[in-house]
């Protein structure tokens, strides 16, 4: 069986056919940004002209939330032109195979939980460090994305009631803190402004402005790890992400971790999945849920 999986970004989007051994045939575009919904329904329809014949599921990774088929976002804005696109029904006018969505960290989240011992771990979670902070929970071994596929936003939780405004609207998130767009914010005021990069190179140089901004934003995954422990018995959270996975940075949320009661702590580790992980991720996860129900499957594969 071989799936079209499709991994829908801010400013890409990924397409390839996926096998059990792997993915073949990858290919990468532009998101388009002007006239985005119409560009995006052209994207999609010539995606799915160059795989037509050869898949008998897709499976969409895409960022933002996937409510109903429908793409939209904690903020909107953040989709520009994007927001409320038919995802689904787009891509259901060029195929009648199953077609299967979910977010992009949600995906992610499957995909590094297929590579651990799943028999020994029925609650696990993702979280991603990077422009923003997202994640995917997996409890009693399903990943949780019904009803409204809102689940996994665990980057709107709250950080700091006094924090800074985050872009959902809600004062202090986590996201609005330890996200590499939050340490961007400060960095930028700073008497010698500098990059998210820059700040990790001055924290690993012990700096102590750099350290103390890289130290927030570990402490709030810190306590988003304690937290997730404590309201779903997590037994592992997998760390990503660009911060996430930064030199330096892991050590730290494990030093606040420890700091805790030992009943909010909880094995933290880095993932170990890259750029493709929301395309094998969503590909698994459509076979894994949707295809295994009786599907009314008609032998048409694509009507280009
Ligand atoms: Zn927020």
């Amino acid at each position: 069986m071989r799936g079209l999986a499709l991994d829908i970004g801010g400013t890409k989007i990924a397409a390839a056919l996926v096998e059990e051994s792997g993915i073949i045939q990858r290919q990468q575009i532009a998101t388009p940004q002007a006239h985005a919904a119409r560009a995006l329904h052209q994207a999609i329809a010539q995606l799915m002209a160059d795989y037509c014949h050869q898949f008998d599921y897709v499976a969409v990774a895409s960022t933002g939330i996937i409510n109903q088929g429908i793409l939209t976002a904690l903020n909107p804005k953040n989709l520009g032109g994007l927001a409320e696109f038919p995802l689904k029904a787009s891509i259901a006018r060029h195929t009648s195979k199953p077609i299967g969505l979910l977010n992009d960290v949600q995906a992610a989240a499957y995909a590094e939980y297929q590579l651990q011992d799943r028999s020994q771990l029925a609650n696990f979670a993702f979280i991603t460090v990077s422009t923003g902070v997202g994640g995917g929970l997996i409890v009693n071994h399903q990943l949780l994305t019904e009803p409204n596929g809102i689940s996994g936003h665990i980057g709107h939780t709250l950080a700091d009631p006094n924090g800074p405004l985050c872009g959902c609207g809600r004062r202090g998130c986590v996201e609005a803190i330890a996200a590499g767009r939050a340490i961007e914010a400060v960095a930028s005021t700073w008497s010698d402004p500098c990059s998210p990069k820059e700040v990790f190179e001055r924290f690993r140089k012990n700096d102590e402005k750099a350290t103390a901004l890289v130290a927030n934003s570990a402490r709030a995954i810190a306590n988003l790890v304690a937290d997730l422990k404590i309201a779903m018995d997590m037994q592992k959270i997998v760390i990503g992400g660009s911060v996430g996975l930064a030199e330096g940075y892991l050590p730290l949320v494990q030093r606040f971790l420890d700091e805790m009661p030992s009943i909010y702590r909880c094995e933290i580790e880095s993932a170990r999945l890259g750029q493709d992980a929301g395309l094998v991720g969503a590909a698994r996860w459509v076979k894994d849920s949707l295809l295994s129900q009786p599907q009314d499957v008609s032998e048409e594969n694509c009507y280009a």
